[in-house]
């Protein structure tokens, strides 16, 4: 049932999106716990990751049950359905559409038929082959569309659900398909008796394991372990599988890693109180700010953050410059995605919806205004003329990732590459285009730098257009991007 009201999003203009996660999931193995609720909190922790559709699938040792529906996962679930998924096994899965439209028969956990069993999975990225799936199960399958592609699903994850029908056990048939998988893939998935886990080689999304008194968790970020009360054990590597069943975890390197972790986790995506690969996402943007302030230091009375995404490069910013923090611009977090566009004669209130300036902390005052990214411009622009509205005598804005000039097609939703603003002006252009006195984005380095990663573990392709994995030659002609770097391949390095 689709739900008219409050899918919330961190979109500050109303039709203006920008940059959405892919997903989040979560995964629990742990006899005698209720891990329908361990889940629900679970999937709590990662609404950020997806608004569209929630699901749980669990499983007693005998029979698989999933519930899912489009929404927040508040919204999707209540006691008494909670109460109905019984069992010691359970997945989770909170979505934003980026392959297959945001329709229920897309939610996810996927549930499929297995020569023996069932499988229920739960998916974070984005594969960039799936014409060739589609070949492969084509071939195998007869009919082909049975199960989910059966029922109208029209995912990459409905493809890697059907190949994962065949025989053996469903490690034996994740053995077999994950080295035909090219993109990005973070599983958590299960049958009657086990939980399997399951990460791309690049491992571009992240994915963690934990422990519970009395089993495991596998969750997208550390955020979600805390909630659940479980203690980080480790991420789960590029390439690895993991099962959980009654005999314990065991672990295994199905494909060979080739890490480069998203660095647009650090800057954007994940919540600050995750930490990834060891560093703490919320240090990594206050630096990416102190950087910033390094490389673009300006004469100013206060730095304030685009609320709530450029808060911690603001703090760090305003740290390194000497120049006072404050908050200028109050955020509304209870605007949905789906809320009734303003008419013509309230339209020029745009943003108002979302942020309002304090004019008291705004008037007379030279501002730096700090936030994370621009995609298209517009919510900057926006911001730039509400506050000269409310008397900022100068507005100067910087931003904490470089500019953003390339799609990305492993799991994050920004705009086509002809909607990107960088893609066709240069800074100078870009400030006047936002109305900003002056403009600062930080450098690839100094981004990179402030992860604490190597650049060579890193994904960089929205910025620097290097794609880790390959993409197929008719997607990337049709994005522009063999055109544009016919001198150049278009990956840096190959994924075979
Ligand atoms: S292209 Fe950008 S957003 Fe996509 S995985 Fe790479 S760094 Fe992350």
């Amino acid at each position: 049932m689709a739900r008219g009201d409050g899918k919330l999003s961190h979109d500050l203009l109303p039709g203006e999106k920008g940059p959405q996660d892919a997903c989040g999931v979560f995964g629990v193995f742990a006899p005698g716990e209720d891990v329908s609720k361990l889940t629900y909190y679970g999937l709590y922790a990662l609404q950020h990751r997806g608004q569209e559709s929630a699901g749980i699938a669990t499983s007693d040792g005998s029979q698989i049950m999933v519930y899912k529906d489009m929404g927040l996962v508040s919204q999707v679930f209540d006691e008494a359905s909670l109460e109905a998924l019984q069992g010691h096994i359970a997945i989770g899965h909170t979505r934003y559409a980026t392959t297959g439209g945001s329709v229920w028969s897309n939610a996810q956990p996927t549930l499929g038929p297995r020569h023996e069993g069932t499988v229920a999975l739960a998916h974070n990225g984005n594969l960039v082959n799936t014409e060739e799936l589609l070949t492969i199960i084509e071939q195998r399958h007869e009919p082909p569309r049975s199960g989910e592609l059966a029922r109208g699903n029209t995912t990459d994850t409905a493809l890697v659900t059907a190949l994962l029908n065949s025989e053996g056990s469903l490690a034996d048939s994740l053995r077999e398909v994950m080295p035909l998988l090219r993109g990005a893939y973070c599983f958590t998935l299960m049958d009657e008796t086990a939980l399997y886990a399951a990460r791309d080689p690049q491992g571009i999304r992240p994915l963690v394991l934990g422990r519970l008194e009395r089993g495991w968790v596998v969750a997208s970020e550390t955020a979600a372990l805390d909630i659940c009360g479980a203690s980080f054990v480790r991420e789960v590597a590029p390439g690895e599988m993991i099962v959980v069943d009654e005999q314990g975890l065991h672990s295994e390197q199905v494909v060979e890693p080739r890490p480069k972790g998203c660095v647009f986790e650090y800057v954007y995506l994940a919540r600050p109180d995750t930490r990834i690969a060891g560093r703490s996402v919320n240090e990594s943007r206050a630096e990416m700010g102190r950087q910033l302030a390094r490389e673009h230091p300006v004469e100013a009375d206060l730095v304030i953050p685009t609320p709530e995404s450029g808060t911690p490069a603001a703090i760090g910013y305003a740290q390194e410059s000497d120049i006072p923090y404050g908050q200028g611009m109050v955020k509304n977090a209870y605007v949905g995605r789906t809320f009734i566009q303003p008419s013509q004669t309230i339209r020029q209130l745009g943003i108002r919806l979302k942020l309002n300036p304090l004019r008291e902390v705004i008037a007379g005052k030279r501002l730096v205004v700090v936030d994370d990214s621009i995609v298209r411009g517009n919510t900057q622009r926006a911001v730039v003329r509400m506050l000269r509205e409310a008397g900022a005598a100068e507005v100067h804005v910087r931003i904490s990732s470089p500019p953003v000039r390339w799609p990305c097609f492993y799991g994050i939703d920004f705009a086509s590459r002809a909607e990107l603003i960088a893609n066709g002006l240069g800074i100078e252009e870009i400030a006047r285009s936002l109305g900003a006195d002056s403009l600062g984005y930080i450098s690839e380095e100094g981004m990179i730098a402030a992860t604490n990663q190597p650049e060579e573990a890193l994904c960089t392709a929205c910025f620097s257009g290097k794609y880790p994995v390959t993409l197929p030659e008719h997607v990337a002609r049709a994005q522009g991007i063999l055109q544009a770097r016919e001198s150049e391949p278009i990956a840096a390095e190959k994924d075979a």
